[in-house]
């Protein structure tokens, strides 16, 4: 299980990004200062560091730079989180030695997605590529989908949908759910479009006789199925 700590004092995006990192396997820790973040770093090391700019104690571009000059954490994959967006900004942020920047608001989809490339190239003993249940296979890194072994063509929101599914089986989203994870919470997108995509991705996934494992839960939304492959 890939260990992420996040320095981050704004709780609610502490929390988000937790929740986000847990459904998707990952174990997580959360420190509000800077300087109480360095004494956690000398003591155990994370796979993967998610570092805000502004933070009490000490900033975490100072912090960055620290890292940098001991060996344990010298090659330490870091993400900055900033509000600030500007070229002179990000290019100071990166010059410190953090290997990405996110500029907030971020997308929790396209975070997802550079923490994922960003621990492969790192430490790729301790990610997967691939979820798999029952007769479906998904490999996130060559976003291809299988189902008992014959390739299945899905188009990228279907693939999202689908993987987004399959990180959490048996849980039941709601289609605002599904819209935050899937489509990001920047994007306007009517909640019946969530039905529409997830028309196409039974569609492509159920040819011939293939049970279903996309449960429509009335009222409440849609889960993954883990159990389909048994049924
Ligand atoms: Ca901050």
């Amino acid at each position: 299980m890939p260990k992420v700590l996040i320095v981050e004092d704004e709780e609610p995006i502490s929390l988000l990004l937790k929740y986000n990192l847990e459904a998707e396997g990952y174990s997580v820790e959360v420190c509000g200062r800077g300087d109480d973040a360095e004494l956690l770093l000398r003591e155990s090391v994370p796979d993967l560091l998610l570092l805000d700019w502004m933070l009490p104690g000490l900033s975490g571009i100072e912090l960055c730079r620290r890292l940098r000059m001991r060996e344990e954490t010298e090659r330490l994959p870091v993400i900055m989180l900033t509000a600030r967006g500007e070229e002179a900004e990000r290019i100071r942020g990166l010059s410190t030695g953090a290997d990405d920047y996110v500029v907030k608001p971020f997308s929790v989809p396209e975070l997802m997605a550079r923490v994922r490339a960003i621990l492969r190239r790192a430490s790729p003993e301790v990610v997967s590529t691939t979820l798999r249940s029952g007769d479906i296979e998904l490999d996130r890194e060559t976003h291809r989908v299988r189902r008992n072994a014959l390739e299945i063509h899905l188009g990228p929101t279907e693939f999202r949908l689908l993987e987004f599914l399959m990180t959490s089986p048996g849980r039941v989203f709601s289609r605002e759910q599904l819209l935050d994870g899937v489509w990001g919470h920047d994007v306007y997108v009517d909640e019946r479009t969530v039905d529409v995509h997830v028309g196409r991705l039974r569609k492509a996934l159920n040819k011939g006789r293939a049970k279903d494992p996309i449960r429509t839960v009335r009222g409440a939304g849609y889960a993954f199925n883990d159990q389909f492959a048994m049924a």
